[in-house]
């Protein structure tokens, strides 16, 4: 049996899912951001340098292995229309292209957010 072209509402569903997973990454990005930045400035402004034990750096280290999961969950999910991955092409994995930026596939363009279409 031949593989069906995917249906409008299944190309929904699949950006929406690419659009979640973006959505989780900046969210702990930018929690993770946040979080290292108070403590920076927590342990300068303190002088506490000396202080900063082995437990901090692993936590550090710890919240950008979980940012940078949710960075290869966003930056490796596949185009619902075409298949393929969404913003990588050739074999220069895992190095995004400019699709990231562009916000559609790199493949088939498909836009990220089709309802940005029509505007100018
Ligand atoms: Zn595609």
């Amino acid at each position: 049996m031949e593989n069906q072209p995917p249906t409008q509402l299944e190309i929904e569903r699949g950006l929406q899912e690419i659009r979640v997973r973006w959505r989780l990454f900046w969210f702990l990005a930018a929690s993770f951001l946040i979080v290292f930045l108070i403590f920076s400035l927590w342990a300068i402004t303190d002088g506490r340098w000396h202080k900063v034990g082995r437990s901090h750096l692993t936590a550090l280290l710890g919240s950008s292995v979980v940012v940078n999961i949710a960075w290869c969950r966003a930056i490796l999910c596949r185009c619902p229309r075409c298949g393929q991955r969404f913003y990588l092409s050739g074999s220069a994995w895992p190095v995004p292209t400019t699709g990231v930026f562009a916000g559609k596939c790199v493949h088939c363009d498909l836009k990220l957010r089709p309802d940005k279409d029509n505007r100018p």
